[in-house]
């Protein structure tokens, strides 16, 4: 950490900050330049900056380490690679899940789960726990949901992906689900993070909807403290004034992540559009900027869905975006199996 004075501190300043960092079991080093005088603050103890940015005579203090570590790349310099079902996410390959926003009935999930078997889908999505602005909102079918999803998705060898939004729900989805998603409400949900951290399942996180690159690595910092390796991080977008869009899908998340961290980073342009017609470009525009895998919602006819039919694609539009993007994979060195 570095602590900028101004350049009218007095040495009273200084030496304030000085004892002030020493207190919290830092190594204090001085550095006089021409006008700014600087103190690092050596070591890695736990500090609210702010209590030394309102110490008189401070211009800023600067984070020099992360606050993330087991998620970063100087922690594990190669990329971590979670394999479902034949299906990886990660280093060279760009793993796909698809299916429909929801899990509506038996004949709903199978017609789909058949269609997108066709092209070649291993892992299958189907909300059964929905998050929904409104209350009078289709919730999902709760059990019941994630009972059909299970068995469609072993007719087909799938396997599968659904949303899990509170502890009480982990004993369910231990017994139904191969991929925990946490939704993007719920990323810092920090006691249903510390749960996820104790099982051994791969882990879907979501990015807040207003959430800084930082936030999200320190919840995915939050499962992999408790032992849990297996997080793959999803870019689905995040609020902004812009509103003709759903979200507006921050593409840049894909290489600030890679740089960031060897955790797998896939995108949902779905919820980062919420338009059907411009879930395919951006898929493309995914999948060129090296994205480590897509998750789309794919629904057998959008235009009946109980909900996000709009974002839904049409399983031939599924199909011909399968054909594109895994001409434009090889480009940037990445693999669609
Ligand atoms: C979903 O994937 O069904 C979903 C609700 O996504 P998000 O949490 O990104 O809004
Ligand atoms: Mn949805």
């Amino acid at each position: 950490m570095l602590v900028v004075m101004n350049n009218n501190a007095s040495e009273k300043d200084i030496n304030r900050v000085i004892l002030f960092v020493e207190s919290r079991g830092f190594e204090p080093r001085l550095c006089r330049g021409e006008e700014k005088c600087v103190i690092a603050a050596v070591g890695n103890k736990q500090i609210d900056k702010r209590d030394i940015e309102l110490l008189p005579g401070v211009h800023e203090v600067l984070r020099i380490s992360t606050s993330y570590k087991l998620t970063a790349r100087a922690f594990q310099h190669e990329d971590t690679v979670i394999e479902v079902n034949g299906v990886r996410f990660g280093d060279k390959y760009t793993g796909l899940i698809a299916g429909p926003c929801a899990v509506e009935s038996y004949d709903q999930m199978d017609e789909t789960a058949q269609e997108l078997a066709e092209s070649n889908v291993k892992i299958l999505r189907g909300g059964a726990f929905k998050p929904r602005t409104s209350p009078y909102a289709f919730q999902g079918l709760g059990e019941e949901g994630l009972k059909i999803l299970r068995s469609v998705a072993d007719n087909h060898s799938m396997a599968v992906t659904s949303e899990i939004m509170d502890v009480s729900q982990l004993d369910l989805f231990m017994k139904y689900v191969d991929i925990l998603q946490i939704g993007a409400r719920n990323m810092q949900n920090f006691n249903l993070l510390k749960e996820i951290g104790k099982i051994h399942k791969p882990v879907i996180l979501k990015r807040g909807l207003a959430s800084t690159f930082e936030e999200w690595l320190m919840s995915a910092e939050y499962i992999m403290a408790g032992g849990n390796g297996q997080v793959i991080l999803c870019e689905r977008g995040i609020r902004t004034f812009e509103s003709y869009t759903r979200n507006t899908l921050d593409l840049s998340a894909i290489p600030v992540i890679k740089k960031l961290s060897h955790l797998p980073i896939i995108v949902d342009p779905s919820h980062g559009t919420g338009l059907r017609d411009k879930v395919e470009p951006m898929s493309r525009a995914a999948v060129a900027a090296g994205c480590d895998g897509l998750i789309i919602e794919v629904h057998h006819c959008p235009d009946c869905a109980m909900c996000d039919g709009a974002q839904s694609l049409y399983p031939w539009q599924y199909d011909l975006l399968y054909k594109q993007i895994k001409q434009i994979a090889p480009i940037v060195g990445k693999e669609i199996v």
